[in-house]
Parts: structure tokens; C-alpha cells; sequence
């Protein structure tokens, strides 16, 4: 294996796997900052470096801390705020908040599969001293809350390891570890994080530092320049974000400071929903003139007692069929206690489907335990009659990917119920967990072309009382913005397309979490979007606990342009296994040739 590492001054290396590691060498020992991955030893090799005497780690992420040993001579120094997340995991792992309903994300969970010993931490401040070479500690947060940079003074310089705070000049690895809450949860925050990361980045500039040291990325010799480019791009990021958000209809006082801004789509009045329909908390009820209740969500069993009481008062006779719009916990918490109440028909798309069918497969944001018996599977276009209104089914990756969208004509009415997809101020992408893609009949722009085709007379948000619609303007307006962020996005990250960069979701393991018993194998399925124009092509290989002595070969694809691809694993589990609960199997992943590390991970629950 070729080695790949370049030298920064006399005593200051960095090797270039898959991700930078910094060497600062002595002789033949070293410290080394952020060391991960198998191919870091040539490195060490071709340096005659025989003693790694510390280890210093920028952030808790598994694809910079995973994957070099940390023997017992070895020193292993980690951010203070984040201990826990290197020396016990497990707590991470096995504790439900981190699993069920989703609405924070601190910490990141792309975390360490099995603990490491930690034998120093460090805050603001701390400085240290190496061999030739002094160190000072920067907190940093931004791409996570406990990121630190390391400064390090040698031979002349100083060079700044600022862990995933910038990625290169003007652009950044990911974008999703940014979803952070300001006022609310995490989950309103898309890009909550950029004042942290601003401030973080202001300070490394304030060090000044001779270089920047990214843990994903290119070494910036201006680091002016690279932190400079990048603001400019993410203030306009942002800015084309807030355009068509709505949630400027929720929570209008975070964004009294963009009001008025050139491309902001005004607010749009609403209008009362026609007499026929009922709302009680997520749930729309639609009563037909026969007297039967057409329903659509169920959130809480409070809402099921409004459906007796509508009963009790004969407004309607009995619910006759039943749809669900999405799988956030809100909509689908009561649905087996709806369906043991009221029988009747279950209906939604295929997409949705799939998750509130088997919600452990899927790790996602505001995801519900919460298991939903469906009937009928509808596909794009699925049309049917229920008394006197037709019913037209799609597939409506607006708010998440795994989303639905209802049709329903009648009374003279073109109702549309597109889920938590629009308010009158615009389009609810407000978490970037929930997969909204960027580009042509994807998202957001296959979502908008339908309602510009269909002309629906009424739009519903399943949190929102009055209906509303769109003018041909506005539906113009939003898919304009939406054209302009797929370019300022995808200059944003390293990536061809700017989907790799906001897609948390674009490899995943289905399933994410299954059940299983020692002496059986179990089936796991990486899927990966390619969201390129090229072909791609994608290794992956399951990282098995080194106790069960079973080793998973790599296993290649190769992926058509903008397309789902996978790679299937029999995993046999060994008879002796002993540590029954909980077990996580990171996946090392490769994509087009470029190694991403520990990139994913499954749950296996041995029982
Ligand atoms: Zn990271
Ligand atoms: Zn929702």
C-alpha cells in the first residue's frame, strides 16, 4: 500500500487517509492528533516511528476516532465536554432517548462503537508541552458542541488541527452535524449551529494560525481567505433557507432580521377550511354526506376520543377508512390503539409504508417505536372512490422523504393533504435528518410540480388549522429558490452533488436495528443514494467484534446515476457469543474510491 502523508515543518507530518491525522514526530516517537483507520501505520512505518507516546482527539465523531489502537502506553487526550462519549458509549447506545422520538441531536451519534480508555481531557486554555513543540487548546464548537482545535507552536509556526470546523477554503464536510436548536429543539435548527461555528472559526482566525489542519479536507495555507469564503457562503446558504421556510409561519421571531429580504416569498393569508372537515390535534376528518369518517393521522388517544364524541353526537355513523401521512411520532403514536378502536380500512404509500410497518428498521428523526397495521399500499397516482369524493395517492417527499400526499375531490373543492409539507410561508425543511433532497423530480421540486399541476383549491398542514394554496407565482418562486440553493449548496461541501453534504440518510442499514440469536445469521442491507450524475461505485465491509472471530469480506457495487443501489451481508452469529444485548456494527465504507472510515453503523440485539 502506497503511503500518503506530507510533512508540514521539520517535526510537524500528516498522513492522508480518511481522514487527516497529524503526526508531530521526535525522534522515533510521535503524538498524533485525531488517528484513525488501518493505513496510518504505513505512515508511522515509513517516518521509523516505533512509539506513539499520545493521542490527542478533536471531536467524538467514529470516522476520526475509530479503527487505531489505543495500547496502554499510549496517553489518549479527548475534549472535557465529551469524555463520556469516548469512555462510555455504551450509555449512548443503550439508552432509548437516543433511539426513540428524535428531536435533539446532541450528542451526533456517529459515535464509537465500544468504549476507550481516556487518560486526559481538556478545556479552554490548557496548554501543554511535546518533544519541541508547545500546544494550546481552543474549545471550538460548531460541528459538534465539544470540538476543540489544537494550536500547535513548532519549528517557527503555528498550526491549528481544527478538527470539522471547515473542510477546505469556503466549504465543509457535512452539513448535518450543524442541526442544532437555538429556541426550540434541534429539530427546528437546520443549520442552527452556524452562529457557534462563525465564533468558532473568528477564534482560530484570532490565533493565527500559519495553517489550518481540517480533520476531513485540504491543509488551507490562508486560512483568512478559507474562513472568509466560506462565512460569505454560508450566510447565503442561509439566507436562500429562510426565503421559503415555513417555518417563518411558526416561529416568526427568529427570522425578524431577514424580513423584507430580495427573493423572501411574502406569508400567505389562509382561508377556512370547507365545513365538511374536522381538526383535532394532527388529525383531519373528513365526514361524507353517508355520515362515515374518513381519517387521517392519530398522534394521541386524545384524538380518538373526539372521534367517539363526534359518534356520541351523531355527526358521523363510523370511520370507514383510515390514511396516514407520514411516520413522525406526532402522527403515528396512537395509531395501534386507533385501529383497535375504530376497524376499518388502513391506506398509505408505499414509502411511508415501509417505515410504520417495521419502525426498528429505520433510525430517523421523530421516529415512533410505534408499530401500524396497513391494509392497502398505494403507488403514485393511486386513485379510488370512498362515498362521494375521489382519493388520489402520492408519494410526497416534502417535509421527509417518507412521505405521502392525498388528493381528495368532492363538493366542488380540489383538497390537497400533503402531511406537515407546507404552511403559508412556505416549505418545512427545517430538519435535515428527514432527508429533503435537493434537484430535479426529487423533494421539494417533485412536491411543487405536482401542486402546480394538480391546482389543488385547498392546501393542509396537518399542525395548521386554516387551508391556503399557492399562486403560480409563489409555486415559482419556491422551486426558483430551490434551483438557486442546489448551486450554492453543492459549492458548499466536497462532494458533486450537494445531497451528499445534506442527506444524513444517503447510506444507511436496513435494518438499522433487528433482533437476533446467537448460532443464526442475520441479513443486513446497506443501501446508498447516489445522488451523482455518474455512476458510482460503493465498497463496504461490517466491522464485527473482534470476540466473535468472524470476519465479513468487502463487498462492492456499482450504483446507476441518481439511483438507490445496495450491498447485502449474511453476518453468522457465533454460537459462543456471550455479551448478549445491544451489539453496534459499524460499517467501513468507500465510496468512488474515497474511503469514508466507519461511516454507518447497524444494531444488532442479541437475545
Ligand atoms: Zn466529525
Ligand atoms: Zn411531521
Amino acid at each position: 500500500m502506497p503511503t500518503r502523508f506530507s510533512q508540514l515543518s521539520h517535526h510537524l507530518y500528516v498522513h492522508h487517509g480518511h481522514v487527516n491525522t497529524g503526526i508531530l514526530r521526535d525522534g522515533n516517537r510521535a503524538l498524533l492528533i485525531d488517528p484513525s483507520g488501518t493505513t496510518l501505520h504505513t505512515t508511522l512505518v515509513a517516518l521509523e516511528i516505533t512509539s506513539v507516546e499520545q493521542i490527542l482527539f478533536t471531536h467524538h465523531h467514529r470516522d476520526n476516532t475509530a479503527g487505531f489502537p489505543t495500547l496502554d502506553n499510549v496517553r489518549v487526550g479527548v475534549p472535557s465536554k465529551a469524555a463520556a462519549w469516548f469512555s462510555e458509549v455504551e450509555t449512548f447506545w443503550n439508552d432509548s432517548k437516543y433511539r426513540w422520538h428524535l428531536y435533539n441531536y446532541r450528542p451526533h451519534n456517529l459515535m464509537l462503537a465500544d468504549s476507550i480508555r481516556v487518560d486526559d481531557t481538556h478545556t479552554e486554555g490548557a496548554e501543554m508541552q511535546w518533544g519541541p513543540a508547545s500546544l494550546k487548546v481552543l474549545e471550538t464548537p460548531g460541528h459538534t458542541d465539544e470540538s476543540l482545535t489544537y494550536l500547535i507552536n513548532v519549528d517557527g509556526e503555528r498550526f491549528a488541527f481544527s478538527g470539522d470546523l471547515i473542510y477546505d477554503e469556503g466549504q465543509l464536510w457535512e452539513l448535518y452535524s450543524l442541526q442544532k436548536g437555538q429556541q426550540t429543539s434541534d429539530y427546528h435548527g437546520f443549520l442552527g449551529a452556524r452562529d457557534e461555528l462563525r465564533e468558532s472559526l473568528e477564534k482560530v482566525r484570532d490565533a493565527s494560525p500559519t495553517a489550518l489542519i481540517p480533520t476531513h479536507g485540504v491543509v488551507m495555507r490562508d486560512p483568512d481567505k478559507a474562513i472568509d469564503v466560506l462565512l460569505h457562503r454560508l450566510a447565503d446558504c442561509y439566507d436562500k433557507y429562510v426565503a421559503i421556510s415555513a417555518l417563518r409561519h411558526y416561529f416568526p421571531q427568529l427570522f425578524t432580521e431577514f424580513e423584507g429580504n430580495a427573493g423572501h416569498m411574502p406569508i400567505r393569508e389562509g382561508k377556512p377550511p370547507p365545513e365538511f372537515l374536522r381538526h383535532f390535534g394532527t388529525t383531519w376528518l373528513i365526514i361524507s354526506e353517508t355520515g362515515e369518517a374518513f381519517v387521517m393521522d392519530c398522534g394521541s388517544p386524545h384524538v380518538i376520543k373526539q372521534i367517539q364524541r363526534l359518534q356520541a353526537d351523531d355527526e358521523i355513523s363510523e370511520v370507514t377508512q383510515f390514511w396516514v401521512t407520514h411516520y413522525h411520532d406526532d402522527h403515528v403514536d396512537a395509531i395501534p390503539e386507533f385501529q383497535a378502536t375504530f376497524p376499518c380500512e388502513t391506506i398509505t404509500d408505499s414509502v411511508v409504508a415501509r417505515v410504520i410497518i417495521n419502525p426498528t428498521g429505520f433510525r430517523l428523526p421523530c421516529i415512533s417505536p410505534a408499530v401500524t397495521r396497513v391494509d392497502r399500499i398505494t403507488h403514485d397516482g393511486d386513485s379510488w372512490q370512498w362515498n362521494e369524493f375521489t382519493m388520489t395517492a402520492y408519494h410526497f417527499p416534502g417535509q421527509t422523504y417518507y412521505h405521502a400526499g392525498l388528493l381528495v375531490e368532492g363538493h366542488g373543492a380540489k383538497m390537497f393533504f400533503g402531511g406537515d409539507s407546507f404552511t403559508m410561508s412556505g416549505i418545512d425543511d427545517y430538519c435535515s435528518g428527514n432527508r429533503n433532497l435537493l434537484g430535479k423530480d426529487v423533494g421539494y421540486e417533485k412536491c411543487l410540480r405536482l401542486i402546480q399541476q394538480l391546482k389543488p383549491t385547498h392546501i393542509f398542514n396537518c399542525h395548521v388549522n386554516p387551508a391556503f394554496d399557492f399562486t403560480d407565482a409563489e409555486i415559482e418562486c419556491m422551486l426558483d429558490t430551490l434551483a438557486e440553493r442546489e448551486k450554492c449548496y453543492t459549492a458548499l461541501f466536497p462532494w458533486d452533488h450537494a445531497n451528499y453534504g445534506m442527506d444524513e440518510h444517503w447510506v444507511r442499514c436496513y435494518p438499522y436495528e433487528q433482533e437476533i440469536t446467537p448460532g443464526e445469521t442475520a441479513q443486513l442491507r446497506l443501501e446508498i443514494t447516489n445522488h451523482s450524475s455518474e455512476p458510482r461505485t460503493a465498497t463496504a465491509q461490517p466491522i464485527l467484534p473482534p470476540a466473535w472471530d468472524v470476519e465479513i469480506d468487502p463487498a462492492h457495487t456499482t450504483i446507476p446515476p441518481k439511483a438507490d443501489g445496495d450491498i447485502d451481508f449474511s453476518i453468522p452469529i457465533p454460537r459462543s457469543c456471550e455479551a448478549l444485548g445491544r451489539i453496534v456494527i459499524p460499517i467501513d465504507f468507500t465510496y468512488n474510491a474515497r474511503p469514508l472510515g466507519q461511516f454507518r453503523e447497524a444494531i444488532f440485539v442479541l437475545t
